[in-house]
This record gives structure tokens, C-alpha cells and sequence, in this order.
């Protein structure tokens, strides 16, 4: 046996005995074959805004949103529904969605496609209901393997991107000192769509020069309107725009994106998987959050989708604790930009989690989603 082979029996040998001695120690099987369950509880909680938080279709103080655990073997995954009102959703609503989850019926929380495909199918919508499960299933999943989900994901959490900051709409002196306190920050988002656009992006110009990101919120009725103040506002230093018009407008969008100096984002166009086949083509990228598209595990296929369509992608979110910004952050190294400020915008977050530091989403080496009670 010359040497080479020699050297390959000796590998395949301790391949083997590696192999051997990992079937012999099926970790997680062990667990789930002692007979024991996950239970999943839930409570209503009531985000206290920092400030009058106003888009172009409303203004709000408070954002209801509903907790939930998920404990098993002694471990506990927490998971979040956030439900700003346009979403459809409320306490009740996610309540009624939860009791209708039955956790008892899988005995190993590992199997993440049959339980979240099984939830998925209980309703049509529901999707802040159905994040709050799938954050809480990947939190508990995280810590049981004792990894944060961006190694098991192979992502570098050192690409985590900036998050932009949002500047809601007000009026000049209050849109100049909100612009103040965010400070530090290394990109702000304008919010707009009212009868302010260029108000709104002065006063935050009176104060910084790092750039901007606008989102009208569906605020534009007029395409010609929109493509005027594109050109403006690429004057102004802003880099992307998020849904200028009405999300049912793909024509007008496509029109808009086609002569757009500026890439066109869809939000409320673009909530799950099967619309950025929709959306693909009138828009330039499209904005994930986890409270539209059902968590993490179709938000992660959302973004290998839109990639392979070579769109741009934004992670944002909507006024969150800690939980659900911390699930978000550990896609974020795949994405171009993130608007992961939400528990930034709220007094009582019950979470710690991912940080920002210098402006910069910065996540730490905690298991599963990285968060802690406080
Ligand atoms: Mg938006």
C-alpha cells in the first residue's frame, strides 16, 4: 500500500469514527424522544412612544403589541407580534391566531419548516401572529444548539449595516430637534406624503448632512409628481425612496422606476415571498420586516429570491422591542440597508438585544436571537 493510499484509510478511518461517534450521540434526538413539549404562552403589552409618531396615514403614541415564550426542556425562546394599526391586526386578533397553535402535537422543535408551514396554513393573514411563534421557535432553536442564528446562517455579523433613524412627519422645529437627538446616527430616514415633502427634508438638512432615505408611505398620487421629486430629493443626498405611490399601482411604479435616479423600494407592495415575483421589475428592491412576511425563515428566503432577481433589499420593522428588532438583525448582513430602529422609538422596551453602536446595527454573541429580559 503505497503512502498516499495509506493516508486516505487513515482519514476514512477517522472519518468514520467521527462519524460513528456523532450517530452514537444524537443530541437533540435524545431530547425529543423523553417525551417532552413545548408550550408556548403569550401576554398583551403596550409600547409607550418616545414621540407622536406621524406617517402620511396617521398619527399614534402607543403601538400594541403581544409577547410570547416558548419553553422547552427548561429553555425558554421569546418571540414578538407588533401590530401597527394598518396592518389589520390587533391584541385580539394575534390572540385568537395563537390559541389556535398547537405546539404539543411536534415533539422536536428543530423541525422548523413542518411546524411554521402548519402555522402558516391556519390562516390566510395573521403574519404578526405568525412572526411572533417563528421568532419564539428560532430563539428557543438558537439557544438549545447554544449559537446566535447568524453562525448557524454562516452571515458575518460584522456586515450588519447601519440602521437608519426615522424622522417622522412634524412640523420645521420639531422635525430640527428630533434631527438633533439623532445625532450619531450615519443615516436618517425622512418620512413624508403629506403636504411638507420639502419642508420636511429642509429642516432635516438644516441640522446634518449625512444621508437620507425617504418614505412617503404610499403619500404620492401623482407619478409625474413623484419623478420631479425624486430628481429633488437626489439633490438633497437622499440614496433610495420607499413606496411613492399606492401599492396597487405596479404600472405607475414601473413608469417610476424605469426614469428614477434613485432606487425604488417596495414596502406595502412587497409582504411575503410570493409578491416579489409581483413586484419584480416595477421596483428596484423590496423592503422585509418580519411582521409582514411571517419571521425569519421566509424573510431568509426572501432575500436569497431577491437577490437571484438581482433587487436591492432593505430589512426594516415597525415600532418593536428589542425581540423582534434583535430576529431582524441577524439577517441584516445580507442586506443593503437596514431600518432596524424600532425599540429605539419606544420608552419601556422589556428586551435587551442588538445595539447600535455609532449608528451601526451591532449584534452580540448571545445564543439563538441574542436577547435577555430585563
Ligand atoms: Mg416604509
Amino acid at each position: 500500500m503505497d503512502h498516499t493510499r495509506r493516508s486516505f484509510f487513515k482519514t476514512s478511518a477517522l472519518a468514520v469514527s467521527a462519524a460513528s461517534l456523532f450517530s452514537s450521540i444524537p443530541l437533540f434526538q435524545v431530547k425529543s424522544q423523553s417525551g417532552k413539549k413545548m408550550k408556548m404562552t403569550y401576554r398583551p403589552y403596550t409600547l409607550e412612544l418616545k414621540h407622536v409618531f406621524t406617517v402620511a396615514s396617521l398619527s399614534r403614541t402607543t403601538t400594541p403589541v403581544i409577547l410570547v415564550e416558548i419553553e422547552y426542556d427548561g429553555i425558554v425562546g421569546y418571540g414578538e407580534a407588533s401590530m401597527p394599526p394598518y396592518l389589520g391586526e390587533s391584541q385580539e386578533s394575534v390572540i385568537a391566531f395563537l390559541k389556535r397553535v398547537d405546539l404539543t402535537k411536534y415533539d422536536n422543535p428543530f423541525d422548523l419548516e413542518t411546524i411554521l408551514s402548519d402555522i402558516d396554513a391556519l390562516a390566510f393573514h395573521n403574519t404578526a401572529a405568525k412572526a411572533a411563534v417563528d421568532i419564539a421557535l428560532h430563539d428557543l432553536v438558537g439557544k438549545i444548539v447554544g449559537q446566535p442564528w447568524y453562525n448557524i446562517w454562516g452571515y458575518d455579523k460584522n456586515k450588519a449595516p447601519n440602521t437608519t433613524f426615522t424622522i417622522g412627519i412634524d412640523k420645521a422645529d420639531v422635525v430640527k430637534e428630533k434631527t438633533k437627538e439623532a445625532a450619531g446616527f450615519k443615516i436618517l430616514k425622512v418620512k413624508m406624503g403629506k403636504d411638507n415633502d420639502k419642508e420636511m427634508i429642509e429642516s432635516v438638512r438644516a441640522v446634518t448632512n449625512v444621508p437620507l432615505t425617504a418614505d412617503p408611505n404610499q403619500g404620492w398620487k401623482d407619478k409625474f409628481y413623484a419623478l420631479d421629486m425624486i430628481h429633488w430629493l437626489k439633490e438633497k443626498g437622499v440614496v433610495y425612496i420607499e413606496q411613492p405611490m399606492a401599492k396597487e399601482r405596479y404600472d405607475d411604479h414601473a413608469w417610476l422606476t424605469e426614469r428614477s435616479p434613485l432606487p425604488i423600494l417596495a414596502d406595502e407592495s412587497c409582504q411575503r415571498l410570493s409578491d416579489i415575483s409581483k413586484v419584480k421589475g416595477a421596483y428596484s428592491g423590496i423592503v422585509i420586516k418580519l411582521m409582514k412576511c411571517t419571521g425569519m425563515r421566509e424573510a431568509n428566503k426572501m432575500i436569497t429570491l431577491a437577490r437571484s432577481f438581482d433587487m436591492k433589499i432593505m430589512f426594516g420593522c415597525m415600532t418593536e422591542t428589542s425581540c423582534a428588532v434583535s430576529a431582524a438583525s441577524h439577517l441584516s448582513p445580507m442586506v443593503d440597508w437596514a431600518d432596524l430602529d424600532g425599540m429605539l422609538l419606544i420608552k419601556n422596551d422589556p428586551y435587551r438585544g442588538t445595539t447600535v453602536v455609532d449608528g451601526k446595527l451591532t449584534l452580540n454573541n448571545l445564543p439563538g436571537i441574542g436577547i435577555t429580559a430585563k
